[in-house]
């Protein structure tokens, strides 16, 4: 049983079930009396000190001797025990866990000032690799139609930053067939070296193909760092290869920086359902891989002048082989609201009080060009449809200016937006969160300061 309650330990405080994100741990009475309890499955040896049971089918964590125990009664949807177990366990309530819920986060384990949950995690016997042998950061390179996407330019840019820090090499990785405008901009844009695979299988994308083709690569140059596009192709791809190459993933990263002594990638990412930036490593194993969300970092710009150097490799047919095939290509209809590529957005968020006060923002956004971004308070009171929701569980946007009006700045919303080149925002409360990313901040009334904006704004550019 890799997680257990020591039942002499548990005072059933209800600390841990504080503690636990996932739900997975309840308090139930301890036996009464004797403290024998009965149970009908498998312990783990006597002198482990430990029992370990998990009622079979019925998915809670049970640990039943004298000690250590997490039970399901029959019939209550709690583990029953029929084992004879020690006597004189403290009378009183403690904690059950349920494994179905429990993922081994961990996160009860410090919360327990009794010291009464064990966890123990199985060591993944994996040979760890040499990693002075890794050198260099990637890019997979993604095409759609034999054109790059957007977002591959903007890890271009930080990959510039991080090799900077690590004194090594940018690569890019480009599949598919007949790419060669494409293979000079990715120079251009920051990559020093491009690897290139084009075969008439990889025109478009295919998981199986372009997975084998990507670890080949990867086993073939070891790059110390792989970074990817959170997109639906890259979300599928580079997990199939973390898997193949059994290297850690980080996913939906928000930022990447170098730990400066260790020459490490941090990952940082919302956790928790967005409660905490978590920062995650990979220390042992290589590459560190992450996928970055479009628009969280800047583009690289296109400098004509950098020369890189082209490597084309050539892989055998049986690594092109897929098991599906594509029929059709459908393009997905555009949003009427096209904000992830809005120059410039006027964002309302609760202080806006109502939906009809959105009138305000679009004759703003009207003269300015711009489109109208709303944060989730404004989305889920529905003075806004979701379409237009920026941040964590909306869109991530990068425009030249964003101006945010009645937005307090809370984490969730700062992920989406924080790389806009200018931050305008207006909020009454002086200490509101935004205003520590904004380049420019209004304190004031939005209801006051919005008409004479928009006033000034029609002046100006003759609207
Ligand atoms: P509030 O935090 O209530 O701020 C309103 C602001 O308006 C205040 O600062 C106030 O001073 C100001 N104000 C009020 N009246 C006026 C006035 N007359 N003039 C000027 N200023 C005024 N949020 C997002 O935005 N996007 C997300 O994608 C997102 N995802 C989330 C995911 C998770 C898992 C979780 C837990 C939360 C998420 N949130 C998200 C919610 C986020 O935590 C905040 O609750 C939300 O951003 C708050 O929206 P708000 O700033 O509009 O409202």
């Amino acid at each position: 049983m890799p997680i257990q309650v020591i039942i002499e330990k548990c005072t059933g405080c209800a600390l841990c079930i504080k503690a636990c994100p996932f739900d997975a741990i309840r308090m139930m009475d301890k036996p009464e009396g004797s403290g024998l309890a009965s149970c009908s499955q498998s312990h783990k040896s006597e002198d482990s000190g430990l029992a370990s049971l998990k009622p079979q089918g019925n998915g809670l964590a049970s640990n039943g001797q004298s000690h250590s125990q997490s039970h399901k009664p029959e019939g209550s949807g709690l583990a029953s025990c029929s084992q004879s177990h020690k006597k004189g366990l403290p009378a009183g309530r403690q904690a059950v866990i349920d494994l179905d819920k429990c993922n081994l986060c961990g996160a009860c384990v410090p919360a327990c000032k009794f010291k009464a949950i064990l966890l123990e995690k199985p060591e993944a016997k994996l040979a760890k690799p040499q990693l002075k042998d890794y050198k260099g950061i990637w890019i997979f390179a993604e095409q759609k139609k034999g054109k790059v996407q957007p977002v591959v330019y903007e890890l271009l840019g930080k990959a510039r930053d991080l090799a900077a820090s690590l004194n090594t090499e940018v690569c890019a990785v480009l599949l598919g067939d007949r790419l060669e405008e494409e293979i000079q901009e990715l120079i251009w844009r920051g990559a020093d070296k491009v690897y290139v695979v084009e075969k008439r299988e990889l025109a478009n994308f295919q998981d199986e193909p372009y997975t084998n083709v990507l670890v080949e690569l990867i086993n073939k140059y070891k790059p110390e760092i792989v970074l990817c596009g959170a997109t639906s192709i890259g979300r599928s791809l580079i997990s199939r290869v973390a898997v193949k190459i059994k290297a850690g993933l980080t996913a939906d990263c928000t930022g990447l920086d170098i730990d400066a002594e260790r020459k490490i990638l941090l990952q940082t990412r919302p956790a928790f359902g967005g409660n905490i930036m978590a920062t995650i490593i990979s220390p042992d194993y290589r590459p560190q891989m992450a996928t970055v969300r479009h628009k969280v970092f800047r583009e690289a710009s296109s400098d004509m002048k950098r020369k890189g150097k082209i490597v084309r490799e050539n892989f055998d047919h049986a690594l092109l082989n897929s098991r599906t095939r594509i029929l059709d290509i459908i393009e997905e209809i555009e949003s009427t609201v096209n904000l992830a590529e809005a120059d410039i957005i006027v964002s309302g968020g609760r202080g806006l009080g109502g939906a009809d006060n959105f009138k305000l923002l679009e004759e703003l956004a009207r003269v300015l060009g711009a489109a109208i971004g709303a944060s989730r308070a404004a989305v889920d009171s529905n003075w806004m449809p979701y379409s237009h929701q920026v941040g964590q569980t909306g869109r991530t946007v990068a425009p030249k200016i964003y101006i945010a009006c009645g937005i307090s700045g809370q984490i969730q919303h700062l992920v989406g937006m924080q790389s806009s080149k200018i931050i305008i925002a207006i909020n009454k409360d002086p200490d509101a969160p935004i205003f520590k990313v904004a380049t420019y901040g209004i304190v004031g009334d939005l209801f006051t300061i919005i008409p004479v904006l928009t006033k000034k704004f029609k002046e100006i550019l003759n609207k």
